[in-house]
């Protein structure tokens, strides 16, 4: 049986960390798929429309990860989706409770689907979509946080933020 595994997130926007864990699952999984969750309360920087766009591009090289977007409970969609195994990255300090918490709650939820924890590569480890934006949002660099083919989806989204804030 080809073991697929789910990498669920905001993903809002890709970073390098994001990429780091999607090239690892690539080698552990059959199939990896990105799935976008859209039921969060905030307003996300970039559609999700921008978001399948900008993580296929990011992930083009790897012929096993595709990009989907889901709403509601986690676990359902990962049972429609006949997988046995989330993915999850963890940085250096914070995740771990988090993450920890909202895997008993799957685990309960769906006990014979795994959380599998994928540590990210060093240079990555503070590195969170959070900084992208408020570094983007403020005109800083982020060249070295985002893969160069998500730059002009942050770019645009945050020139489109700018307009909006500015007509108030
Ligand atoms: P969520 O809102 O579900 O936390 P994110 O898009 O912020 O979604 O993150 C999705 C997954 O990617 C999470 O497991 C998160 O820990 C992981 N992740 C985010 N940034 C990094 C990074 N720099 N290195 C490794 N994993 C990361």
């Amino acid at each position: 049986m080809r073991k697929l595994a789910i990498y669920p997130g905001t993903f809002d926007p890709p970073t390098f960390g994001h990429l780091d864990i999607a090239e690892r699952a690539s080698v552990l999984f059959d199939e990896v798929v990105i799935a976008i969750g859209v039921n969060s309360a905030k307003t996300p920087l970039l559609s999700s429309a921008e978001r399948v766009d900008a993580l296929e591009a990011m992930v083009a090289h790897l012929p096993n990860v595709r990009v989907e977007v889901f709403g509601g409970l986690l676990m359902d969609y990962t049972v429609k989706m006949g997988a046995r195994s989330i993915v999850r990255g963890l940085r250096a300090v914070g995740d771990f409770e988090y993450e920890f918490q909202i895997a008993m709650v799957n685990r309960r939820l769906q006990p014979q689907v795994e959380s599998v924890f994928l540590m990210t590569k060093w240079d990555y480890s503070y590195l969170s979509s959070t900084i992208v934006k408020e570094v983007a949002l403020l005109g800083g660099d982020i060249t070295e946080m985002v893969p160069e083919v998500v730059l002009p989806f942050v770019h645009s989204a945050v020139e489109r933020t700018h307009i909006r804030r500015a007509l108030g």
